[in-house]
């Protein structure tokens, strides 16, 4: 049974997927290092917090329905630092990869993004998850008033240490 439409990649390049996400970000009003849920509430949606197994079983990672509403499921137990990331890695494939075809959703069909698609797509949402936490200005401003500390850097955002160096590497700080 076909009723559930899958992400397709963009192909857009890093550097526009980054500046589409970094546009989002402030159509949303997003600071850095505020609440991701309420981000996710705003547009109508909702975080579940589901037992680490069943994040799959539950359906996906990121379902839409056919009235756009959108449900993120993310593991319970893992740090709120990796939580932030992991949402706005679903919002990316919520901006990148749903809203472009939300007009061909069949009535009572869905659009899902597992947790393990193809890498194309993962990378996509994942470019625009760390544009969208780590806006590129602000990042700059926040590792040299912090001195490249990137634990600082990483507070400030409320990312992964992680998250943080591959921002600084990318916007080649270190
Ligand atoms: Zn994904």
């Amino acid at each position: 049974m076909i009723n559930k439409l899958k992400p397709q990649a963009t192909g857009h390049s890093k550097e526009s997927v980054e500046r589409f996400a970094e546009q989002i970000a402030t159509l949303l009003h997003y600071s850095p290092g505020s609440s991701l849920d309420d981000v996710v509430s705003n547009l109508g949606g909702e975080v579940g917090y589901v037992d680490f197994w069943d994040v799959n079983s539950a359906g996906g990672a990121l379902i839409v329905d056919d009235k756009g509403r959108m449900k993120v499921n993310i593991p319970q137990h893992t740090s709120s630092v990796r939580d932030n990331f992991t949402i706005a890695h679903e919002l990316g494939h919520y901006f990148l990869h749903f809203l472009p075809v939300r007009d061909n959703l069949k009535s009572g069909q869905v659009f899902e993004a597992n947790r393990y698609g193809s890498d194309r797509v993962e990378w996509e949402a994942n470019w625009f998850a760390s544009a969208f936490l780590m806006p590129e200005h602000e990042f700059k401003k926040s590792y040299s008033s912090h001195k490249g500390n990137i634990f600082a850097v990483a507070d400030h955002f409320s990312v992964s240490p992680r998250a943080a160096e591959i921002r600084a590497k990318r916007l080649q700080l270190d």
